[in-house]
C-alpha cells in the first residue's frame, strides 16, 4: 500500500503580506517533489490571498475552525465559511489549541466529526506532553485522542483525514523526536487504528511527524516506514521548507 508523503507548513501566528509574496515566489520557483502533498497553514486572515497566490501544486489550510456552520461564536471561523472560499483543508487538534487555549479531546472531536462531514480535509494533531513521556503514557495518551475522534466519524471518513503525531515536548523546543521514537509512536497508532477502525484504515491512513523538523532531519525521519509525512512550525517559515518537501528525494 503506498501512502501519498504529505508535508504540511503551519505557520501558526506568523507572516505578513510582504512575507507571503517572497514565500509564494520561492516556493513557485522550487523543483518540489512531485509526489508529494503539500498544504500551507497561514493564519485566518491571509487564507484567501495565500490561496490565490499559491501555486498549483500547494493547497491552502485553515489553522483551527469551529463544529458549527454559523451563528453567535465571536471570533470562531466555520468550515461551511472555509469551504466557500476554496479552502479544503484544516488543522484541528494541534497543541497549543488544547493547551493554550484549553480545548479538549471531546471538543476536538467534536471540531472533526463535523468539519469532515462538510467535506473538509482535517489534519488531525494529536501527541503527549513530556511528563506523560516521562511517566510512560504516551501510547495511552494518543490512542485516547485518536479513540476520541473515531467516535465522531465513520469509517469513510477517515479517508479524509492525516494524523499529525507531534510529541508535545518536541514542538518549538528543537529536541525533535529521533526517527526510532517517531517510528515506534507511528507504528503502535497504525496498529491501534487497525484493531479499533479498520485494517483498510490503518494502511491507508497518513501519519506524519511534527515537532522541530528541519532541513537537515527530514530525510532521516522520512526514511522510517509509517512516517508518511510532516507538520512543520518554524522551519516552514524558511526557505529550507523545500528541502523538508523535498525529503523523500
Ligand atoms: P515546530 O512546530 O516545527 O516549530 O516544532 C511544529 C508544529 O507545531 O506543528
Amino acid at each position: 500500500m503506498s501512502r501519498k508523503f504529505f508535508v504540511g507548513g503551519n505557520w501558526k501566528m506568523n507572516g505578513d503580506k510582504k512575507f507571503i509574496t517572497e514565500t509564494i515566489e520561492y516556493l513557485g520557483k522550487a523543483n518540489l517533489d512531485k509526489n508529494v502533498e503539500i498544504v500551507i497553514a497561514p493564519p485566518s486572515i491571509y487564507l484567501e490571498c495565500v490561496h490565490y497566490l499559491a501555486p498549483r501544486n500547494i493547497q491552502v489550510s485553515a489553522q483551527n475552525c469551529y463544529s458549527v456552520a454559523k451563528g453567535a461564536f465571536t471570533g470562531e471561523i466555520s468550515p461551511v465559511m472555509l469551504n466557500d472560499i476554496g479552502i479544503e483543508w484544516v488543522i484541528i487538534g494541534h497543541s497549543e489549541r488544547r493547551n493554550v487555549f484549553g480545548e479538549t479531546d471531546n471538543l476536538i472531536a467534536e471540531k472533526i466529526g463535523y468539519t469532515v462531514g462538510t467535506g473538509l480535509k482535517v489534519i488531525a494533531c494529536v501527541g503527549e506532553k513530556l511528563e506523560e513521556r516521562e511517566a510512560g503514557q504516551t501510547e495511552a495518551v494518543v490512542f485516547q485522542q485518536v479513540k476520541a475522534i473515531n467516535n465522531k466519524l465513520t469509517e469513510s471518513d477517515w479517508s479524509r483525514v492525516v494524523i499529525a503525531y507531534e510529541p508535545v515536548w518536541a514542538i518549538g523546543t528543537g529536541k525533535t523526536a529521533t526517527p526510532q521514537q517517531a517510528q515506534e509512536v507511528h507504528e503502535k497508532l497504525r496498529e491501534f487504528i487497525k484493531n479499533e477502525i479498520s485494517e483498510k484504515v490503518a494502511n491507508e491512513i497518513r501519519i506524519i511527524y511534527g515537532g522541530s523538523v528541519t532541513g537537515s532531519n527530514a530525510k532521516d525521519l522520512a526514511k522510517e516506514k509509517d512516517i508518511d509525512g510532516f507538520l512543520v512550525g518554524g522551519a516552514s517559515l524558511k526557505p529550507e521548507f523545500v528541502d523538508i518537501i523535498n525529503a523523500k528525494l
